[in-house]
């Protein structure tokens, strides 16, 4: 289960590094087409390597992987470090990766992952555009994460 109980410490410091993002502008993760950015919150391994890797000239590396390092239950990668690489480094084992995809693919599997349409701004956007949600029946949220983020903090119109 998730969702339902955020720390509002946590919730206090995303919201602290995601006005440092808007601040800043331009980052990687933020940067270029929707599919291109969809491999920071990829599940697959080889995405978020890569993503990790394109971290390296962003200016808010420093900041973005402290948050990173503090909450290793957000999914995708942080501040250059994949999500694995956040929750203690350990490298995948065939059995660890075998596991984790028996129990992704249960809820997710249901419908084929493409883009869809947010219920909020109405944009086509990668799956990836949306947090996960197990209670839905493609394990996203309906609405998008620049949506979601909007809505949490009561911008939302
Ligand atoms: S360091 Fe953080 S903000 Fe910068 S590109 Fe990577 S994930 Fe995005
Ligand atoms: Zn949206």
């Amino acid at each position: 289960m998730d969702a339902p109980t955020i720390s509002p410490e946590r919730e206090r410091q995303r919201l602290v590094l995601e006005a440092e993002l808007e601040a800043t502008g331009r980052v990687p993760c933020r940067t270029g087409s929707v599919v291109s950015r969809a491999i920071w919150t990829s599940d697959e391994a080889i995405d978020q390597q890569n993503a990790a890797e394109r971290c390296g000239p962003c200016p808010l590396l420093a900041a973005c992987r402290t948050y990173g390092l503090a909450w290793p239950a957000e999914l995708g990668v942080y501040g250059g470090l994949t999500e694995t690489g956040r929750r203690g480094g350990q490298r995948r084992t065939p059995a660890s990766s075998a596991r984790r995809r028996r129990r992704r693919t249960t809820p997710l599997m249901r419908v084929p992952e493409g883009p869809k349409a947010c219920t909020r701004c109405g944009e086509m956007k990668a799956p990836g555009e949306f947090r996960r949600d197990a209670r839905k029946s493609d394990g996203r949220r309906p609405s998008c994460r620049a949506c979601d983020n909007l809505a949490r903090r009561g911008l939302a119109a």
